[in-house]
């Protein structure tokens, strides 16, 4: 029987695992995929990532983790009338499977029992415990007084509780070698509707271009990004040499009110798998912060399950208003977002 078992090894999950380890329970940290596992992103940890990894891990990121250029500087916005916003700040360019493996690895140090080819296929709670059912070389059934479900956009274990897919948007980026005239230390994200559905990006990870847009409905990726291509190419001289990887994922279509599901008696849903996701796709501080504070929740009242859910939704009020007032200040800034106002 464990005190928790945690769902998924993204930031949220390993930030859980290992605030739950560091207090002293005993923890299964599950991930269905090998580590260091691959995910589709851009890989900026903007300041306030980088200042929760230090609150919550002790430490600095590790250069280890870092590509080229190491720095991001900040983002550069275009909204829909090709207005140009410049957001200086300080922060990191990360290859996701290294950062992520670090921060898994640090839950394992603190204690937690990692296990990666392992996937969560059910959980149901019975009573005083949760039942999971694990899929690894074979399926088997653990027993956890919690589950911190933080597996993600996919969120199958949270879409068969709920009974109900998480709506999603659809990304596309390819990495390509070739040349640009753009500061490769800045992410820029662009929102004319004719370039994407939801945003187009363009940043620069150890020299290779990386171009992506976002829609709602994946029939579109052709045209949006063939559109998204030709605009680079006229307004910022881009030449693309060689594409040398494409790929597709998910992340949460964030609605107006920016509903977030908490989840419910002994599972608790974080990061992504509850709605977490700040604009331009920052997910990372969100889904660590979510991780600690459910996690905090857990830890903090084990013997009353009654009351976790409510004492971690009470806590997560702040970073749910921070991602509302993010929502608010890009509607204020792009047409295109206008629905997400206050
Ligand atoms: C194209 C793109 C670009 C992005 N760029 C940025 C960026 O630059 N900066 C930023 O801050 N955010 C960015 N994001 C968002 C960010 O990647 C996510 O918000 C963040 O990873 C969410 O963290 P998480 O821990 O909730 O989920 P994840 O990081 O998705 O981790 C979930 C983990 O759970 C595992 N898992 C899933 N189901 C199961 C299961 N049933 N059993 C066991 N394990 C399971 C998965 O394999 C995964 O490892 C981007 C997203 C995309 C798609």
């Amino acid at each position: 029987m464990y005190d928790v078992l945690v769902i998924g090894a993204g930031p949220a999950g390993s930030t859980a695992a290992k605030v739950l380890a560091d207090r002293g329970l005993r923890v299964l940290l599950a991930e269905k995929c090998a580590l260091p596992r691959y995910k589709s992103c851009s890989g900026v940890l903007i300041k306030r990532s980088m200042d929760l990894v230090k609150l919550y891990f002790g430490e600095n990121v590790p250069l280890s983790v870092t590509c080229e250029p190491a720095e991001n500087r900040g983002m550069i916005f275009t909204n829909d009338c090709g207005r140009e916003y410049r957001f200086a700040q300080e922060g990191l360019n990360v290859w996701r499977s290294s950062f992520d493996n670090w921060l898994a690895e640090k839950a394992g140090e603190s204690g937690a029992q990692v296990r990666d080819c392992t996937t969560v296929v059910a959980c149901e709670e019975k009573d005083g415990f949760v039942e999971v059912t694990l899929q690894g070389k074979e399926t088997f059934v653990e027993k956890a007084a919690y589950v911190l479900d933080c597996e993600g956009v996919v969120g199958a274990v949270r879409r068969r509780l709920r009974k109900e897919t998480l709506e999603c948007i659809t990304t596309y980026q390819t990495f390509n070698e070739g040349t640009i005239d753009l500061d490769p230390h800045y992410f820029y994200a662009y929102l004319q509707p004719e370039l994407s559905e939801y945003d187009a990006w363009f940043n620069v990870k150890d020299n290779l271009l990386v171009l992506g847009v976002s829609v709602k409905d994946p029939a579109r990726i052709p045209l949006f990004y063939d559109r998204f291509l030709g605009y680079m190419r006229e307004r910022h001289n881009l030449r693309i040499n060689r594409q040398t990887k494409e790929e597709k994922w998910l992340m949460p279509h964030v609605r107006p009110g920016c509903r977030i599901d908490f989840g419910m008696g002994r599972v608790l849903f974080t990061g992504e798998a509850a709605g977490f996701l700040n604009p331009m796709g920052e997910g990372i501080s969100a889904g660590m912060e979510s991780g600690f504070l459910a996690a905090n929740a857990v830890a903090a009242h084990f013997e009353d399950p009654r009351r976790v859910c409510d004492v971690y939704r009470d806590s997560a009020a702040g970073l749910k208003s921070y991602m509302e007032r993010q929502w608010d200040l890009v509607a204020g800034m792009a047409g295109t977002f206008r629905e997400m106002a206050f």
